[in-house]
């Protein structure tokens, strides 16, 4: 599975903890990031992480971006219900090419714990069945 992790500022020590609690199931898949989310992570386990621009930069873009390519399996993204972020309009639009590509996402960490006892339990395996028989998930005929 190709795994991103975003966390807003004041979720990021939430995310570290995460990773390190779930480090074993991370080893075995690929992993995306943004920015100082991802050199958290990588900080804090050593796992390889593919860390793009910071979110404000852009980050949330390029993930979207691995989204619409149908290349992305799954989104953890810690967000902060409790505090305004410049780049909201970016973060919109990532949730919003979930939906469209059916990509499963959590957004706090109780889902996310849900999403990845279903990994490990192989609920999931059914992106890996949509990406070998090419077929996109969600996707509108233009
Ligand atoms: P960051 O970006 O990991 O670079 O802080 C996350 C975000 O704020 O979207």
């Amino acid at each position: 599975m190709r795994i991103a992790l975003v966390a807003h500022d004041r979720k990021k020590d939430d995310m570290v903890n995460f990773a390190i609690a779930y480090q074993a199931l991370f080893t075995g898949h690929e992993l995306f990031a943004t920015g100082t989310t991802g050199g958290r992570i990588a900080e804090a386990t050593g796992l390889p992480i593919h860390r793009f621009r910071s979110g404000p930069l852009g980050g949330d873009q390029q993930i979207g971006a691995l989204i619409a390519e149908n290349r992305l399996d799954l989104l953890i993204f810690l967000r902060d219900p409790l505090m305004a972020q410049p780049h909201e309009p970016d973060i919109i639009a990532l949730l919003r090419l979930c939906d469209v590509h059916d990509v499963p996402v959590a957004t706090n960490m109780a889902s996310a714990e849900m999403l990845l006892r279903g990994i490990w339990r192989g609920d999931l395996a059914w992106r890996e069945i949509a990406a070998e028989t090419g077929i996109e998930t969600g996707e509108q005929a233009d």
